[in-house]
């Protein structure tokens, strides 16, 4: 049961398409797993979709971020997409389909006490890699120069209070301070995304920008 969602703001910029690649694919992947962020990208999406089937005709008033949100209250409701079939293993279907497998296919580099990692390729400035951390251990040591999220595929991590399993995603930007610790009874499988030279709480609004026209 996925406890820790992704928050509204990436779901817009990734509806509106405006998130680099590595985010992307940590994105879909926790939507692929966590119904409560998918259900809130529909939204995201349909109020997109009707935005452009709009703009032609309609001119665009200074109180279109009113009602963009009014749009979205309007659509929460009756928006119910099937739930793929998510296959067996360890990648969910995203993920499987940008690696080319599942976690067992995946060239692993050891970087010392059983930690690994695996640096995936994207596109842009922006970053993807894998981390496999055995239970008990702590995450190599990182800063945040930017933003970083991170996707928990196999075990769980604690970070202070807060335990994330299996589809739980974390964000964290350069204010902070912080030293996950894989606690699962299984070793822990984590997607980070990362860029240092995106910070998004300045620039989420432009990557939103042409999703609410604002
Ligand atoms: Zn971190």
């Amino acid at each position: 049961m996925v406890k820790h969602h992704l928050p509204d703001e990436f779901l817009m910029a990734y509806s509106a398409g405006s998130l680099p690649e590595a985010f992307d694919l940590v994105v879909a992947s926790h939507v692929s797993l966590s119904d409560d962020s998918r259900a809130r990208l529909e939204a995201y999406d349909a109020v997109g979709g009707a935005l452009l089937d709009a703009t032609d005709a309609v001119e665009v008033g200074d109180d279109s971020l009113a009602a963009t949100l009014a749009l979205i209250d309007a659509s929460r409701g009756p928006i119910v997409r099937r739930k793929k079939a998510e296959p067996a293993g360890v990648f969910p279907r995203p993920l499987r389909d940008y690696v080319g497998g599942d976690a067992d296919t995946v060239r692993w580099r050891n970087l010392g006490r059983g930690v690994r990692q695996a640096i995936l390729k994207t596109s842009g400035t922006a970053t993807a890699r894998l981390l496999y951390i055995p239970t008990g251990m702590a995450m190599p040591d990182h800063g945040h120069g930017g933003t970083e999220m991170t996707l928990v595929l196999q075990g769980a991590f604690q970070d202070d209070d807060e335990r994330f399993g299996r589809g739980d995603i974390e964000v964290a930007n350069e204010e902070v301070q912080h030293t996950p610790v894989a606690t699962g009874p299984e070793d822990c499988i984590c997607l980070v995304a990362a860029d240092s030279r995106l910070r998004f709480a300045s620039i989420l609004p432009r990557l939103a920008q042409p999703f609410l026209r604002i």
